[in-house]
């Protein structure tokens, strides 16, 4: 892994500031460059830009997400395919028999709660719409597809950032996962008690707010991908990470 401590960091770009969201503490000059300069060498590592890893379009996108909630990308893949396999047409899951979905999708943690919920979620969208699919997002600013998504119960803000950003809408907006999560809180860049869920318009807040739909989701997936080779739950590879100098929680393991 090559080692980047050379670079000096980016500097914040006032012109770049983001406009403050109704209740969204503004992130400092100094974490919004220490935002940019972990992006810069997570970038460097992994290389940008990231390929989508998902053509979905958004209600199908919305299924898979669903589906995802604590659970390994292998199994909500594989019970998102049965679910496709058995009702290529969303519209046939709505009124389902519940207990054939539940087992559809057994190999997702949480199934007994995640089928009546999916189905009960595309019952909202098509009485809010008036139709089965989420294509109308795309004529929406990101923040109002956001907020249209999140009145969904069930609905969250990974759920609905990750709709938009990566089904083929591809509109800005910044999901956080728990691996994304982890190395944003151990990197200091958010609070040791912030939850994911407000820790997304606290990271958004900390990126350039003209970012386009591939610069934040090069964003999630870099922290992301960290995460999971060097970031590790249980035993990070401090020695190996090209953000030790940004990292108070890898310098401390180190002390
Ligand atoms: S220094 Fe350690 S704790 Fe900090 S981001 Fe790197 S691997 Fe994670």
């Amino acid at each position: 892994m090559p080692q980047l401590f050379d670079h000096a960091p980016i500097a914040p770009c006032p012109g770049r500031a983001r406009p403050a969201r109704r209740g969204v503490p503004q992130p400092s000059d100094d974490l919004r460059a220490k935002a940019l300069e972990v992006h810069r060498r997570l970038g460097a590592v992994f290389g940008l830009p990231i390929p989508y890893f998902h053509s979905l379009d958004p209600l199908s996108e919305l299924v898979s997400s669903l589906l995802s909630h604590r659970t390994r990308n292998a199994e909500s893949g594989r019970a998102f395919k049965a679910l496709r396999a058995r009702f290529p047409d969303w519209s046939d899951l709505v009124d389902a028999d519940t207990a054939e979905v539940e087992a559809l999708i057994g190999g997702v943690t949480w199934p007994e709660a995640k089928a009546p919920r999916i189905q009960q979620v595309l019952r909202d969208v098509l009485q809010r719409h008036g139709g089965l699919d989420l294509d109308f997002l795309a004529d929406m600013d990101p923040e109002e597809a956001r907020a249209w998504l999140a009145a969904i119960p069930g609905v969250g803000p990974k759920t609905s950032a990750a709709v938009l950003s990566f089904s083929t809408l591809r509109m800005p907006a910044l999901p956080v996962d728990s691996h994304h999560h982890r190395v944003a809180q151990r990197l200091g860049l958010i609070g040791p008690k912030v939850d994911v869920g407000p820790s997304h318009d606290l990271l958004r807040a900390q990126l350039p707010a003209d970012w386009s739909a591939q610069d934040l989701y090069d964003d999630h997936e870099v922290l992301m991908l960290h995460g999971q080779k060097t970031c590790h739950f249980r035993s990070p590879a401090c020695g190996a990470c090209v953000l030790l100098d940004l990292c108070p929680a890898g310098q401390a393991r180190g002390a």
